[in-house]
């Protein structure tokens, strides 16, 4: 690459290394705003002005890195928007994905549609980043958040980013549900986007997630099934009466986990719902 490059210029060596290397072309308007320390609306404006030689550095340096090994770009910098929020990542924590926005969206709807004017308490388990309690804290009024995790450091970049966007949130660190119930917590909603890869599809899935996202936000035994058989098992101890349940899941998980689900609440209504490119994403159990 030749100095004294116009932004447009970078910009398109950079879409058609990437395209090159069998990576997304956008992920090169992404670093470039970033290296340039600029938002999108300004970023259009520079098109024809000369990218600074030291920025052109760093730049091209993260767009080989990324085609090369495929590291994410939001572990490049260091965020992924969720909900419309800004959310810290590292390769602790799973990048959010839009589906979960979907079931944040579901459980947001619910409880706005219900009448009652008490207090909600709502647990999110394996909260990772945090998107998924801090987005309902946020979201909603009249909820008391809790969000669980095993991991040490996924539960310091939840606090970090429930600090960052003024979240009320009590964070316990623990397998599932034994957190609450060794407080004897009880729970109007139980949240998850846990673990549900199973891992005989290791091999398959992209080196952008398999040798990034932590193995212990993707991966479970049983057929993946295993976060949910552990979860559901004690989701009696910790359910209020009318207790709601909001899974994620794999698009082939739907009916296993709602037998499972059946076998355990067996007076709930179940469903399972899709995602918008119409694959089975969350299953749903209502208690009477
Ligand atoms: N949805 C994620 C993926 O497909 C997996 C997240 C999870 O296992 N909860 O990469």
């Amino acid at each position: 690459m030749t100095k004294a490059m116009k932004q447009f210029e970078v910009l398109e060596w950079a879409s058609l290394f990437l395209q090159q290397h069998n990576r997304e072309r956008n992920v090169a308007e992404i670093l470039l705003q970033h290296f340039l320390g600029v938002d999108r609306s300004k970023f259009y404006t520079m098109m024809r002005e000369t990218v600074p030689e030291h920025i052109l550095q760093s730049f091209q340096q993260a767009i080989q890195e990324h085609a090369e090994t495929g590291i994410p770009v939001q572990h490049i910098i260091g965020y992924e928007m969720f909900y419309g929020r800004k959310f810290a990542v590292n390769e602790q924590v799973l990048i959010p994905r839009p589906e979960t926005e979907e079931l944040v969206d579901y459980v947001i709807q619910n409880i706005q549609h219900d009448t009652s004017k008490e207090t909600k308490t709502i647990v999110d388990i394996g909260t990772g980043s945090g998107v998924i309690a801090i987005t309902l804290a946020l979201q909603l009024q009249n909820v008391r958040v809790y969000g669980t995790d095993i991991s040490a450091e996924a539960l310091r970049v939840a606090k970090q980013n429930g600090k960052q966007l003024e979240a009320t949130i009590q964070f316990r660190q623990g397998d599932f549900l034994k957190p609450l119930m060794d407080e004897g917590i009880k729970v109007d909603w139980v949240i998850s986007n846990p673990p549900y890869i199973a891992w005989e599809e290791e091999m398959t899935l992209q080196d952008t997630v398999k040798n990034f996202d932590p193995s212990l936000a993707l991966f479970a035994k049983e057929n993946g099934l295993y976060a949910y058989q552990q979860i559901i098992r004690d989701l009696p101890h910790v359910l209020n009466h009318g207790g709601k349940v909001a899974f994620e899941i794999g698009e082939t998980q739907g009916e296993a986990v709602q037998s499972l689900l059946k076998q355990t609440l067996s007076t709930s209504t179940i469903t399972i719902k899709q995602d918008i490119n119409q694959k089975d994403r969350m299953v749903i159990a209502h208690l009477p």
